[in-house]
């Protein structure tokens, strides 16, 4: 089929539902463009091992073109999606130097996922980093293993134990997961590398608002999770709320009404998810609804009310309560890409069905806890599964070999590999804060060059 007369499908978003959605159109007679903010695929579920010095931001996050190189039928864009112009039938993009480019399609799949929710509170973002991106978990990695360096060198004792507190929002995977990695890291990892103060002697403590950390997991497990957290020396607090983060520390209320204030250099917050902004821009183009969440209310085939071409899929989409976890992305990216070869054949949509594949989290090396269809596994057992499950889905040949030597490292020596750490790192959001909020550094058009 000559090139302008191919199907064009534009997919926004390379994240696990647009890049399946791309990967199963790799024979379809379709021209894709897919268009990312970003040059690389991230691998969410494992950044907090990239915050923690295990892994490097290459191994969880191979560049999209270097993935699809093979697939002759895909375009790979590297601009931010500004718009949808649904009757005309284009996507506006702004690239890194500003300028604008316009992108026809005949389908679309807009997967451009979520970002942290500080529920109202967004001035937190600036003291605690979430962990959504590759920047956050660098940020994080750069103040987590900079406050060990700041405590070495701190004179006074009450800063020094300030430096060496830890203070982790959200008791959901990712907040159970960097949570024992910190501990992890303060016991094992660190030991032998400081003089004048002992890592082992850092305080991470776990804030959660609910009754038990991991509730979607279940009492036994959420238990067992506890214990494992425990035993490494992570201080749990459940019913607890955060009431204000500043640089110094937090201000928690207990479930009693009791307050505190907890000194405390380092705060991550894990802690709730929005959807993208383009979720509501394409609600609003395409008079469609957002949920609580602020994700996109779609149709059964997963496409956009009254726009049978254009498609939502993953954490930007609203659909029978499914929650945002990279198995829904997947299978609705998937599901949205086969429609668009079913109707191209001819065929009818049909409703997209959820293959429920269960839920995981690790607590230290050798133990996590999994839930599959009723089955409850922990301790090493669960760990197994949760190692097995993380290689198969690693992209990349590169990858997996180059996250198991780093996994043995780890689990095997306590090993951390990227310890390198910048300053620009550590003050980046600061900066950027400072400077109104611009997060993309614009290249400057020749002209304007001296
Ligand atoms: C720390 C963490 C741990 C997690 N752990 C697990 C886990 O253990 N198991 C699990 O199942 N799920 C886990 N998840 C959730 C899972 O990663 C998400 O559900 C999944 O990534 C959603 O896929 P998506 O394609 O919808 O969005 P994403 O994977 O977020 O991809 C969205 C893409 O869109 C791009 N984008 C966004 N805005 C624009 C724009 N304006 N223009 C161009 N491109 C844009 C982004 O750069 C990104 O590449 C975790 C998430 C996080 C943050």
């Amino acid at each position: 089929m000559a090139e302008q007369q191919r199907h064009r499908v534009v997919i926004v978003g390379g994240g696990f539902g647009g890049l399946f959605a791309a990967r199963l159109l790799r024979r379809a007679p379709v021209q894709v463009t897919l268009i990312d903010r970003e040059n690389y695929h991230l691998f969410q579920p494992l950044l907090y091992q990239l915050a923690t010095g295990i892994l490097s931001e290459g191994e969880v996050a191979p560049p999209i073109r270097h993935i699809l190189r093979r697939q002759h039928n895909v375009d790979v864009e590297f601009a931010t999606v500004t718009g949808f112009d649904l009757q005309n039938r284009t996507v506006t993009a702004t690239r890194l130097d500003d300028s604008e480019r316009r992108h026809p399609f005949d389908s679309l799949i807009v997967a451009a996922g979520a970002g942290q929710s500080y529920v109202g509170h967004d001035e937190f973002a600036r003291y605690a980093p979430g962990m959504k991106t590759v920047d956050d978990a660098l940020e994080l990695r750069a103040r987590i293993f900079g406050a060990f360096e700041m405590a070495e060198s701190e004179y006074d004792d009450a800063a020094r134990r300030a430096w060496l507190t830890f203070v982790v929002v959200g008791g959901g995977p990712t907040g159970v997961e960097i949570a024992g990695q910190i501990a992890e890291l303060s016991r094992g990892g660190l030991k032998r590398n400081f003089r004048k103060v002992d890592p082992g002697a850092a305080r991470v403590i776990l804030c959660d608002g609910g009754k038990e950390i991991l509730a979607g997991f279940g009492d036994r497990l959420s238990q067992k999770a506890s214990n494992g957290l425990a035993k490494l020396g992570v201080e749990i607090r459940t019913g607890c709320t955060v009431t204000d983060v500043h640089a110094l520390g937090v201000a928690v209320k207990a479930h009693d009404g009791s307050t505190e204030h907890i000194a405390a250099r380092t705060k991550i917050w894990a802690a709730g998810v929005e959807a993208s902004p383009l979720a509501r821009l394409l609600a609003d183009a395409g008079g469609a609804s957002t949920d609580r969440a602020g994700r996109v209310e779609v149709l059964p085939d997963c496409s956009l009310p009254g726009h049978p071409d254009v498609f939502v899929v993953g954490d930007m989409m609203s659909l029978d309560r499914l929650p945002g976890v990279a198995e829904v992305a997947m299978q609705s990216g998937m599901h949205a890409a086969n429609t668009i070869k079913r109707r191209i054949a001819g065929k009818q949509s049909v409703a997209f069905k959820y293959r429920d594949l269960g839920s995981m989290a690790t607590i230290s090396r050798f133990r996590a806890v999994v839930s599959f269809k009723g089955v409850k596994l922990s301790g090493f057992a669960g760990w197994l599964v949760w190692l097995f499950v993380h290689i198969a889905f690693l992209t990349g040949f590169k990858n997996r070999f180059a996250a198991m030597l780093h996994w043995t490292n780890t689990f095997l020596f306590s090993g951390r590999a990227e310890r390198a750490i910048t300053v620009r790192q550590a003050v980046g959001r600061v900066v950027i804060d400072e400077a109104g909020g611009q997060e993309s550094l614009r290249i400057a058009p020749p002209q304007a060059r001296p």
